[in-house]
């Protein structure tokens, strides 16, 4: 799957976004509806659609968002305190944009366990 997402779009300026971090591989920019006081979205700025699309080649790519991600903490002042980095997959992982993304949240205490009224598939 490689459609374009709003998130080529963001990447190549045709849409704004609130950015904060930038390198030639990645880049951070605030989510547009946050669910906690810091709510940002670190993407590659290669468009792969799902974790179920990283390549064995994508390997340096994508341990490169958690430096990003660890960057960002330390810069922003919350690296001591705590903060969650989650990566959703498709439907059941509540991915609606296919262009993979770490979401990094932070800024108060997170609740644990993220489901809610879902009953539990069969799964393997
Ligand atoms: P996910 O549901 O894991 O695919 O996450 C997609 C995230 O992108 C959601 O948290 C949305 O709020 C966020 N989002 C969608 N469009 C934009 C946008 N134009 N700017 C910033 N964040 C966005």
């Amino acid at each position: 799957m490689s459609n374009t997402t709003i998130f080529d779009k963001i990447i190549s300026r045709e849409i704004d976004a609130e950015i904060v971090y930038e390198d030639d591989i990645a880049l951070a920019f605030k989510d547009i509806n946050p669910q906690a006081p810091v709510h940002l979205l670190i993407i590659p700025k290669k468009p792969i659609a799902t974790i179920n699309d990283i390549a064995e080649d994508d390997r340096e790519l994508v341990g490169h968002l958690f430096v990003v991600a660890r960057k960002i903490a330390r810069q922003h002042g919350f690296a001591k305190d705590g903060y969650r980095v989650v990566m959703n997959c498709n439907e059941d992982g509540g991915q609606s944009v296919y262009h993979i993304h770490l979401h990094l949240l932070a800024g108060q205490t997170l609740g644990w366990p993220p489901y809610a009224n879902s009953a539990p598939k069969q799964v393997g």
